[in-house]
C-alpha cells in the first residue's frame, strides 16, 4: 500500500489546481490498481508561496509505491507543470499501510495510522501551523526512506510531504466532492443552474455548509477563478456531499472526486496570548476591547484588544469581503471581553470568528441634570460637571445602562468570506452559543 503526496501543480497561467492534479493521477492509478482514498490538506493560509488556497494533495492507493512513483511523475511531466516559473512541483510516495476498506461515514475519518514515523506527522502540523524550509522536508523525507520527485526549487515537497503525514495526525475530518469541467470549456463562464444549487443546499444544510451566501445570494461552490474546477460541495457526510453534487444542474462534467479534508475545522489556529504573538500564524486569543470600532478606507473595520493586565494591544481587522460580520464587530464597545480567531499579519489579527465572552453593560457619559434633563457642561479640568441654569452639580462622568446589538456568543466571517481551514460555527463543538452564518 502506498500514499503519494502532491503539491505545487498548480499554476495560475495554465489553470491547474493541485486537487485536479490529484484526480488525473487517481484516474491512472486506477488504470493499474485500487484507490482508496483522496486526501486534500490545507497548509498554513499565511503562506507567502500559496498560488490561492494552499492545499496539498494524498493519494492512497494499492498501487506498489515505485510504479506510483513513475505515475505521478509522468504526469507532473505530460501536464507541463515543471516549466511554469512559479510551480515547484514535489511528490512525496510513502510505502505505508492505508486502511483498506476506506469507508467512513461517521465523519471523524479514519483511525491514524501508527506507521507513519512521528517526524512525519509532526511535519503535517508544522505545516498547517508555521513555516517550513525546503532542506528540512528533504532531510525528513529522506529520513523516512521515501522516493520524492523536485521540480523548479522543490518546494513542493513540504506540502507532499505533509499530505502524505496528515493521516496520522489530524483527528477531525469533513469531505469536499469536486466535480471537474471538461477541457473544452475551461477559461469560459461556468455553467451553473443557481436555482438547483440553492435547493440542494437548503435541503442537506447543516451537514453540507459553505455551499451558498444566503446573505448575498452568492455560489460559494462555484470557484470564480479560472481553472478546472466546476464546483466543490463541502459537508460532514460523504454520501450528503455527493447528493448535493448530482441535485445540481449545470454544464457537463468530465470527472468527480471525493476528498477527505481538513476544510472547515480549525486546525490552523494555535492557543494565543496577546504580547506572544507572531507575524504567519493564526490564533485563538482572549481579550478586552480597548476603543470604538474604526471604520476606515476600503470600508475595513478595525478594533483594538488589550490583555486582562492592560499591558498588550493589538488591532484587529475585519475587511470590506466579510460584508455583514463587520457589522458585528463594529457593535462591540469597550471594555466587552472577547476571544478572537485569525492569522496574525504585520502586527493586525485578520478576523475569521470571534467569541463575546462578557458584554459591557454601561458606558460612561457625562450628567445630565436633575432639574432640568440637559446635558451638564464641564466645570473646569478635574472640577467634575454642572448646569450653570439649575446650578447642580456633580463629580465626573457617569455609568449608564446601554442596549447593546451583540449577544454573548461566536460571531463568524459568512460563507463567502470564509477561508477554507476556518470551521463554520453551524459544524458545533465550541464553548459558548453560537450565531452562524448561512
Ligand atoms: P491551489 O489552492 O490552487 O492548489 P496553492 O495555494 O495550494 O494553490 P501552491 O502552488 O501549492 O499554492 O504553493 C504553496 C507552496 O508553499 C507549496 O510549494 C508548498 O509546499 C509550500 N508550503 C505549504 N505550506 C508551507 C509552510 N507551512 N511553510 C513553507 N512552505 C509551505
Amino acid at each position: 500500500m502506498t500514499i503519494v503526496g502532491l503539491d505545487d501543480t498548480d499554476s495560475r497561467e495554465n489553470g491547474m489546481c493541485t486537487t485536479y492534479v490529484g484526480a488525473r493521477l487517481a484516474e491512472r492509478l486506477r488504470d493499474v490498481g485500487t484507490v482508496d482514498r483522496l486526501l486534500l490538506v490545507r497548509l498554513n493560509p499565511a503562506v507567502e508561496y500559496k498560488t490561492r488556497g494552499n492545499a496539498a494533495v494524498a493519494v492512497q492507493t494499492s498501487v506498489e509505491p515505485e510504479r506510483a512513483f513513475e505515475l505521478a511523475a509522468e504526469l507532473i511531466d505530460s501536464l507541463a507543470l515543471a516549466s511554469e516559473p512559479n510551480t515547484n512541483p514535489g511528490v512525496v510516495v510513502a510505502p505505508h499501510r492505508v486502511h483498506p476498506d476506506g469507508v467512513e461515514t461517521d465523519g471523524t475519518g479514519p483511525a491514524a495510522d501508527r506507521s507513519i514515523p512521528d517526524d512525519v506527522s509532526a511535519w503535517t502540523v508544522q505545516a498547517i501551523r508555521g513555516h517550513c524550509t525546503i532542506a528540512d522536508a528533504e532531510r525528513r523525507i529522506e529520513s523516512a526512506g521515501y522516493r520524492q520527485d523536485a521540480r523548479g526549487n522543490g518546494r513542493g515537497r513540504i506540502g507532499a510531504l505533509a499530505a502524505v503525514g496528515a493521516q496520522a495526525t489530524l483527528a477531525e475530518w469533513t469531505y469536499e466532492r469536486i466535480a471537474y469541467r471538461t477541457k473544452s470549456r475551461r477559461g469560459t463562464d461556468r455553467s451553473v443552474d443557481a436555482e438547483s444549487v440553492f435547493d440542494a443546499a437548503n435541503a442537506a444544510y447543516p451537514t453540507v455548509w459553505d455551499t451558498v451566501d444566503r446573505g448575498s445570494g452568492e455560489l460559494v461552490c462555484v470557484p470564480r477563478t479560472p481553472g478546472p474546477v466546476l464546483v466543490g460541495i463541502r459537508g460532514d457526510d460523504p454520501a450528503a456531499v455527493d447528493r448535493v453534487l448530482d441535485r445540481i444542474e449545470a454544464e457537463p462534467v468530465a470527472a468527480s472526486e471525493r476528498f477527505l479534508t481538513n476544510q472547515g475545522t480549525d486546525v490552523h489556529l494555535r492557543e494565543g496570548r496577546l504580547g506572544a504573538l507572531e507575524d504567519g500564524r493564526a490564533y485563538r486569543v482572549d481579550g478586552v476591547v480597548d476603543g470604538d470600532p474604526e471604520t476606515r478606507r476600503g470600508g475595513h473595520v478595525f478594533v483594538p484588544i488589550v490583555d486582562q493586565h492592560g499591558e498588550n494591544r493589538t488591532e484587529c481587522a475585519a475587511f470590506e469581503p466579510t460584508k455583514r460580520f463587520r457589522d458585528r464587530v463594529r457593535a462591540l464597545r469597550p471594555g466587552d471581553r472577547v476571544t478572537v480567531c485569525g492569522e496574525r499579519s504585520r502586527g493586525t489579527i485578520k478576523l475569521e470568528k470571534f467569541a463575546v465572552r462578557e458584554l459591557e453593560s454601561r458606558e460612561l457619559v457625562t450628567p445630565t441634570c436633575p432639574s432640568c434633563d440637559r446635558t451638564m457642561e464641564s466645570a473646569g479640568r478635574d472640577q467634575g460637571y454642572r448646569c450653570r441654569d439649575c446650578g447642580t452639580s456633580a463629580d465626573g462622568r457617569e455609568r449608564v445602562p446601554i442596549d447593546r446589538a451583540l449577544e454573548s456568543g461566536w460571531y463568524e466571517v459568512p460563507p463567502r468570506a470564509r477561508r477554507h481551514v476556518a470551521k463554520p460555527l453551524v459544524r458545533g463543538g465550541f464553548d459558548g452559543p453560537t450565531h452562524p452564518e448561512r
